[in-house]
């Protein structure tokens, strides 16, 4: 089967009145149909610049990025994108949040609307759909800006540190509830993120990035006894501690 994404000696730098930043130097990677991949790495290294290629929003300028055996476009349309900010409007009720990108996709039919319904039941948000954001937990605010991705059913799924904004209990519980999710819905993720526990709970596969530019320093592939462990259990797991180590030390030797 091939990969649903591959991408090849992929380089960038930023250019501005100060001068160049080198961002990523020769980044080559496959990522397979619902494959959960996560990328950590020093901050400032490059982990964002990455996923801007990845969504079409940046070019590369050295190397090749392909989903589907298509070159990766300026308006790329099967790609989801989940930041930090859960960007909810306010004026907008919680169901015409989540509609939101169906609207401007002029994609509102029959049955992308039942889809949302359906998550919103799946996912617990049924009874808020009249709410307004702020009245929503923060747990709830990223599973509704998660459903609003999804609901343009996105080949790949792209999650930019979405939950470091959250505390930390709040963290563990919706990274439980996006995970299933994702798995639920059977979508193929790329988790950025600074928290090695985080990606640890959550990935089968993570590469750890060198400092800027960067560089794939080291793969590795995470591999749990039962293999469906939800990341909280996963964290208690015996070989949770072990990746951790591994990975610890590896992102120490960038210091
Ligand atoms: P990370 O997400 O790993 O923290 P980024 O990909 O955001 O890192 O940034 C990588 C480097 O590129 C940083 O040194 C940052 O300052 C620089 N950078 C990011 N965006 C821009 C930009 N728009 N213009 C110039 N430099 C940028
Ligand atoms: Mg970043």
């Amino acid at each position: 089967m091939k990969p649903l994404l591959e991408v090849s000696h992929v380089s960038y730098s930023y250019h501005t009145l100060a001068g160049e930043t080198p961002a990523l130097s020769d980044i080559t990677f496959t990522v397979d149909s619902g494959e959960f991949l996560a990328i950590v790495g020093p901050s400032g290294c490059g982990k964002s610049t990455l996923l801007s290629l990845l969504s079409g929003l940046l070019t590369p300028e050295q190397g090749t990025i392909h989903i589907n055996n298509s070159p990766i476009s300026t308006h790329q349309t099967n790609i989801g994108y989940m930041l930090q900010k859960d960007h909810l409007f306010e004026w907008r009720t919680v169901y015409r949040n989540v509609i939101l990108g169906l609207e401007i996709q002029n994609r509102k039919t029959e049955e992308n609307l039942a889809h949302v319904e359906q998550m919103l039941r799946d996912y617990g948000l049924s009874a808020f759909k009249n709410a307004r954001p702020s009245e929503l937990s923060g747990g709830m605010r990223q599973r509704a800006a998660l459903i609003r991705t999804l609901a343009l059913d996105p080949s790949l799924l792209l999650l930019d540190e979405p939950f470091s904004a959250l505390d930390y209990q709040t963290r563990l519980n919706v990274c439980d509830d996006v995970y299933q999710i994702i798995k639920k819905e059977k979508k193929t993720a790329i988790l950025v993120t600074h928290d090695l526990s985080e990606a640890i709970s959550m990935a089968d596969r993570i590469f750890i990035l060198s400092k800027r530019p960067a560089t794939i320093q080291k793969t590795v592939s995470v591999h749990f006894d039962p293999s469906e462990l939800l990341p909280m259990k996963r964290r208690h797991a015996r070989e949770f501690k072990e990746y951790f180590n591994e990975i610890w030390k590896e992102l120490n030797q960038n210091e």
